[in-house]
């Protein structure tokens, strides 16, 4: 299976397995590329106040939204329950940046009973190179980053800081 049944991203190993091929034919020309990892926000506050299938319907929502808004040759995945990843190829830094601030902004969706609009934020880690590296290091490299965006308070893109590198475990 390539696809997750939920929301027809790609699944985590299509992801991984589609990037590594991307990275090294890209790489090679020094087009710079950037891998954006996303996890909602509060997410399990959705399923605690308005049950599971609801918040399966919020999932859709942002998968939809992602869909909607990234270039064909953009890559999307779900990589977890509630997290996401954007590989964007041949883009730059002040791009990847905006594309971070709108996967932030997250999703609006209204509850068909209740009609209440559940919105949900995105913390966003980032990565942006036009080197040639490897996946696991980029996808750990993005969720330090990502970690950072939750610990600074959430709905934000925080950059993976290259001079953290050295005192990574
Ligand atoms: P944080 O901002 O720290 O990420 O808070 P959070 O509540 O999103 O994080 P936490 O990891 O505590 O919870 C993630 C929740 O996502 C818990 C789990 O029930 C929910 N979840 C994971 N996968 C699915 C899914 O496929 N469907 C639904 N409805 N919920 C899911
Ligand atoms: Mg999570
Ligand atoms: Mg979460």
């Amino acid at each position: 299976a390539l696809s997750d049944p939920l929301t027809g991203l790609f699944n985590r190993r299509y992801f991984e397995e589609t990037i590594d091929q991307e990275w090294l034919r890209a790489s090679q020309d020094k087009t710079p590329m950037s891998l954006l990892m996303l996890d909602l926000d509060h997410f399990k506050q959705v399923n605690d106040n308005y049950g599971h299938p609801v918040g399966d319907d919020v999932l859709c929502a942002m998968a939809r939204m992602m869909t909607d808004n990234l270039r064909h040759c953009d890559l999307i995945g779900r990589i977890g329950g509630e997290e996401f990843a954007v590989f964007a190829p041949g883009i730059k830094q002040t791009a990847a940046q905006a594309l971070g601030d709108l996967l932030a902004s997250g999703v609006h969706h209204v509850e068909p009973f209740s009609r209440n609009v559940i919105h949900v934020t995105a913390s966003v880690g980032a990565f942006w190179t036009t080197d040639v590296v490897d996946t696991t290091t980029v996808l750990r490299k993005a969720d330090r980053a990502l970690y950072q965006a939750k610990a600074a308070g959430r709905a934000q893109t925080v950059w993976h800081d290259p001079a953290a590198d050295g005192s990574e475990p």
